[in-house]
């Protein structure tokens, strides 16, 4: 490999870029006609502009143009990055026929992980706990009005193909369900061009907890311990760090090797992250995110493996052991505690609306142990309306997660952004609540505590 084409943009598109240079490969960026200034345009060796005439977010969506590039620039494997085209089956197919490698799985893995009934029936397979609930997606409301009876409510209604936080929805009563399953249904089909649903008991109060796994194209497979995801603003993740202090060593190798032997029986390959929901009782399968997640910065942090540089090794073929060089499983350990917060332009007080406009002033922390990923967000930048919200990724480690608690607060003081609404007020209190500093958050920390909001 010598050339890598990146099919994504913003801070993720720079972190590939960044790994790509560090492995001395030559990077090709494509950009919409709204990223004519986003700095990854910049960062590569060379870059197109793609989708012309087309929606902003059409542009990164663009096969045919995606790979028209990769094959004019001679690039001999391609990034997906995350969101965009990064488990689209199809796109992975495509380069596959294009004789272009994707850096991530195969395409019968994305494809099978792309839906999360399938997905649930592996993890039954290979002994997972899933959360009780429909293991087909369910056909009419009487199923469900019948599973509400035999579960009891509150249930969840999810989207087959969901992601992101989208597509979910808690009933809490028989009353609610009718207008609730159409509703659902309805949202599915616009977002995700299907509305076939399944169904689960809402658990009350679970912790998110997430378990990485590197595994190369001979047959071997790891673990990178595990993340905590649970602080979440409706179901989508806003801080996470990794590890999380309230497992027991008992329960970390449980839920550890769980994501193992899921993996395993599926023969995954690259990058990927089993997804849990944890009880003071039991823990219970979610779903496989089949690439890069946005927070594998704290696992980099406590293990000091480079998650996108082992992608692309992967992918070129090499063994995880004696080519790249980890660790075994039984010799890897970790090492502090990292904490990833998402400094998006969401604003708090307008019911965290994306602001937009020019960043008129912008400094960031620094100092030992801070680690920031952006790439967008400088002085004179314009933060337009296209694009997701997120404008860098405030890292730290220490080695305890109250040192690493105190650092981060001192690295959201020291953010100086003037020009655009910032979720860092919003960030601090959070990060100051009890609840949270003692690890005690649970998935409906945030939307439950009512003094983060005044
Ligand atoms: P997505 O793919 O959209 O991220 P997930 O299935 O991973 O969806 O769920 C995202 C979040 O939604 C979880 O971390 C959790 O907070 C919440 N969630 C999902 N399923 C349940 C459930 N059955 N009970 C309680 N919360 C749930």
């Amino acid at each position: 490999m010598k050339k890598i084409l990146i099919a994504n943009r913003g801070e993720i598109a720079i972190r590939i870029i960044r790994a790509c240079h560090e492995l001395k490969l030559k990077t090709v960026a494509v950009y919409a006609k709204e990223d004519e200034y986003g700095v990854h345009r910049f960062k590569a060796d060379e870059a197109y502009l793609i989708g012309a005439g087309e929606k902003p977010i059409a542009a990164y969506l663009d096969i045919d143009e995606i790979i028209r590039v990769a094959l004019m620039t001679g690039a001999d494997a391609v990034h997906p990055g995350y969101g965009f085209l990064a488990e689209n089956e199809e796109f992975a197919r495509r380069c596959e026929q294009a004789g272009i490698t994707f850096i991530g799985p195969t395409v019968q893995q994305l494809h099978l992980f792309g839906d999360k009934v399938a997905a649930k029936q592996v993890a039954l397979q290979a002994g997972l706990h899933t959360i009780p609930g429909t293991t087909e997606p369910v056909t009419s409301l009487e199923e469900v009005a019948q599973l509400g009876r035999e579960f009891g409510y509150p249930i969840m209604l999810k989207a087959a193909l969901g992601g992101g936080g989208r597509g979910m929805r808690i009933v809490h009563s028989e009353d609610e369900l009718s207008a609730n399953y159409q509703r659902a249904k309805s949202e599915a089909k616009q977002a995700f061009g299907s509305d076939e649903m399944y169904v689960e008991k809402y658990l009350d109060h679970p912790k998110h907890i997430e378990v990485q796994i590197l595994a190369d194209q001979h047959g071997n497979l790891m673990h990178l311990f595990e993340r905590d995801c649970s602080v979440q603003r409706r179901h989508q993740k806003v801080i996470e760090f990794a590890p999380s202090i309230t497992l027991s060593a008992k329960r970390r190798a449980e839920i550890c090797n769980a994501a193992v032997k899921l993996m395993q029986s599926v023969n995954y390959q690259n990058a990927g992250t089993v997804e849990f929901l944890v009880t003071d009782s039991d823990f219970y399968f979610i779903e496989v995110n089949p690439r890069v997640q946005v927070e594998h910065t704290v696992t980099e942090m406590i293990t000091d493996i480079d998650i996108v540089q082992t992608q692309i090794k992967i992918a070129d073929g090499q063994n995880l052991y004696t080519e790249i060089g980890l660790p075994r499983q039984d010799q890897l350990t970790m090492h502090g505690s990292a904490i990833q917060c998402r400094i998006t332009t969401e604003d708090p007080e307008n019911d965290f609306l994306p602001d937009t406009g020019k960043i008129e002033t912008y400094r960031s922390p620094g100092g030992f142990g801070v680690r920031l990923d952006g790439g967008n967000a400088y002085a004179g930048a314009t933060v337009t309306p296209f694009f997701d919200s997120l404008l860098v990724k405030a890292c730290v480690q220490a080695r305890t997660f109250e040192d690493a608690v105190k650092k981060m607060r001192r690295v959201l003081s020291e953010f100086q952004i003037r020009g655009v609404k910032t979720n860092i007020g919003f960030m601090t209190k959070v990060l100051n609540h009890p609840t949270f500093y003692t690890g005690q958050a649970h998935t409906t920390f945030i939307d439950d505590t009512k003094e983060l909001f005044i």
